[in-house]
């Protein structure tokens, strides 16, 4: 979703290398791959999208990846691990839908209503603990199209 612009690499090589990681070639490509999908991807979907990144690399790029906060790992409905781009680097956010009978997980952009709703009862309720809301996340659960 996110434009495969210089800034991202950019960016994901700084956060990595503040953890004194490298932003290898394999690393770069599972940023590309996650930066024109339109929703969280498993680590077969990445693999099988990017150029020539063998499966037990990904599984190490991803850790590191989301380490350094560039990509981020999103639970679903299964055991499967899907990730997505950080949302301050894609600048897209967003909420999923996820199908408890498929497990798919799908993107839905977030209505600026919605968004001024919950960012009311954030703070009404974060006040009291005097705690900061930086962010929400928020899962839709239910069923998919094919599912019903
Ligand atoms: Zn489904
Ligand atoms: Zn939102």
């Amino acid at each position: 979703m996110a434009e495969d612009g210089d800034r991202l690499h950019d960016e994901a090589a700084l956060r990595l290398a503040a953890l004194d990681q490298r932003y290898t070639s394999n690393r770069r490509e599972i940023v590309r791959v996650l930066s024109r999908a339109e929703r969280p991807l498993t680590i077969n979907e990445i693999v099988d999208t990017a150029d020539s990144v063998p499966v037990s690399s990904a599984y190490r790029s991803l850790t590191v990846l989301a380490e350094a906060r560039v990509v981020r790992k999103v639970a679903g409905n299964d055991d499967t691990g899907r990730f997505e781009l950080a949302e301050d680097l894609s600048g897209q956010h967003h909420h999923h839908l996820i199908c408890s009978n498929c497990g798919t997980v799908v993107d839905i952009a977030a209505s600026p209503r919605l968004e001024r709703a919950l960012a009311d009862a954030a703070r009404a309720a974060a006040e009291e603990a005097g705690f900061e809301v930086h962010e929400h996340r928020i899962d839709l659960v239910g069923r998919c199209s094919n599912c019903t």
